[in-house]
């Protein structure tokens, strides 16, 4: 299947009834796949396929449409999975080989059945919730109360600072690794705060001229990333090893090999802060 566009996904809680159903299915948080998913762009199962794993499918769910298709998610259960020709694959693992419009799919795909496993039962009350007919969002029997899924801005920001861009590596991450600078947003914060905030907790440097960049969802478990392009003429990097292991300055021709690759959107980010750099040089 070729030219496989973002835009032809439009997400929903609400069939529209088409002849034909895409299905993915989905197992202890991670997506079940045929064995040879790496020749293939398209992902999606048709009925017969994922028919296989019809006695073991708890919840099923609407995604959207795809080019007018319906879309569903299949919630699967038990202790362990005849996988017949199929393989279980991590979300993870999915991010940097899939096009972006399977992974948008797969990745809300997890975040429904995810939420559906765990809100069963009102967080208040303790009573027992009931999915509305209209969307998404469980409600209580007994209080009333509604739980949709969840999702948590954190925003990204690229830093620019003449021809260098500010890259860091959080403690956990291999040595020669690097991203920009990331932090989930505060309650009451705005997107724009966060980032000063985020910037100064972590490097101890003012900001200025921020300009919104993209968004992608990053579904580990229900993020949506906010990134930013910012500018400074503060070099010196006060780090809080707290927070991150290393942060360094570095030549837009000099940028390190352990950047994010271009088809997610940290890599986007740090690709735009090059060539910001590149033309202001011109
Ligand atoms: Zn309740």
């Amino acid at each position: 299947m070729n030219n496989l566009l973002l835009n032809d996904f439009h997400a929903s809680s609400d069939y529209i009834g088409s002849e034909k159903k895409w299905i993915f299915l989905i197992f202890k948080g991670s997506v079940i796949l045929r064995n040879n998913y790496l020749n293939d762009d398209w992902l999606a199962l048709d009925y017969s396929s994922a028919a296989l794993f019809s006695e073991v499918c708890e919840t099923k769910l609407c995604i959207g449409q795809y080019k007018g298709i319906d879309c569903e998610v299949w919630g699967l259960v038990g202790s362990k999975l005849d996988l017949k020709s199929f393989i279980l694959v991590e979300l993870r693992e999915l991010l940097v080989t899939l096009n972006e419009i399977v992974f948008t799919m797969i990745s809300r795909s997890v975040q429904l059945i995810t939420w559906h496993e765990s809100n069963k039962f009102c967080g208040r009350c303790g009573g027992k919730n009931s999915m509305s007919k209209n969307e998404h969002c469980f409600v209580c029997k007994k209080c009333d109360l509604s739980f949709y899924p969840k999702i948590s801005p954190c925003i990204i920001v690229a830093i620019i600072n003449g021809d260098e861009c500010l890259l860091a590596r959080q403690s956990s991450w291999p040595a020669g690794r690097y991203s920009a600078l990331a932090g989930f947003i505060e309650s009451g914060e705005t997107a724009e705060q966060a980032v000063n905030r985020e910037v100064m907790e972590e490097v101890g440097i003012k900001i200025t001229n921020l300009t919104y960049f993209g968004s992608q969802s990053w579904p580990f478990p229900g993020q949506l990333m906010l990134g930013y392009i910012a500018e400074t003429t503060d070099k010196n990097l006060r780090v809080n090893e707290l927070e991150i292991a290393e942060a360094k300055w570095f030549k837009f021709d000099e940028m390190p090999i352990g950047i994010p690759p271009s088809s997610i959107m940290s890599g986007r980010l740090i690709e735009r802060a090059v060539l910001t750099i590149r033309n202001n040089a011109i």
